[in-house]
């Protein structure tokens, strides 16, 4: 095993120590909303947003993006459980800005070890075979931040699948501050309709 699988162990022992009566939470978030937010290690919505287990509904993906899965998440979390705003929060620094499907489907079609970064880009130097099955694969890739966050609330106030009275708003955190900064047409977009 290794280290960081013992140290998450660890962790989880003394978590168990101090949970008092979590156990008896109710399954519908007590808060009634959820946040869709990117995978990035900096992120933390427990503590950027303030949520205690049984709070609101968090779902991740590269780039906080409104995928289709995405979208499966948010209706589940309102038609079953009820919460009642969603917050979009995509950041700045994102990893999704820095390539295309383009160069990730070239990267993927050379090998699928770790990639490296420089000045000039994206480099794959680990030993073959790849695959071209990312051809198939849309990465969903950021080139400009306040728009996709746009986009990603317009694209989950027009799913047919969900209702005009759910709030959505639009954030950018900032990692060099921590601080959740409003896209207002975004939240424009996201207004019960
Ligand atoms: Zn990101």
């Amino acid at each position: 095993m290794s280290t960081v699988h013992d140290e998450v162990l660890a962790a989880n022992t003394t978590y168990v120590a101090e949970f008092g009566d979590k156990g008896s939470l109710p399954m519908p978030p007590g808060r009634r909303f959820a946040i869709l937010t990117c995978m990035d290690a900096r992120l933390d919505p427990a503590k950027y947003a303030g949520l205690a287990e049984g709070d609101a509904h968090v779902i991740r993906n590269a780039g906080g993006r409104a995928s289709d899965d995405a979208i499966r998440s948010l209706v589940i979390s309102y038609k079953l459980l009820g919460t009642k705003e969603w917050f979009v929060i995509h950041h700045t620094d994102c990893g999704m800005e820095t390539f295309t499907d383009e160069i990730m489907r070239d990267l993927l079609r050379q090998s699928l070890k770790t990639a490296s970064v420089d000045a000039s880009g994206w480099h794959d130097s680990g030993d073959g075979p790849g695959s071209p099955e990312a051809e198939h694969v849309s990465f969903l890739t950021i080139s400009d931040q306040p728009r996709s966050v746009v986009e990603d609330v317009k694209r989950i106030r027009s799913h047919p699948l969900v209702p005009g009275d759910i709030l959505i708003y639009g954030y950018i955190y900032d990692v060099k501050s921590g601080r959740l900064n409003e896209i207002v047409e975004a939240t424009e977009a996201g207004q019960v309709s």
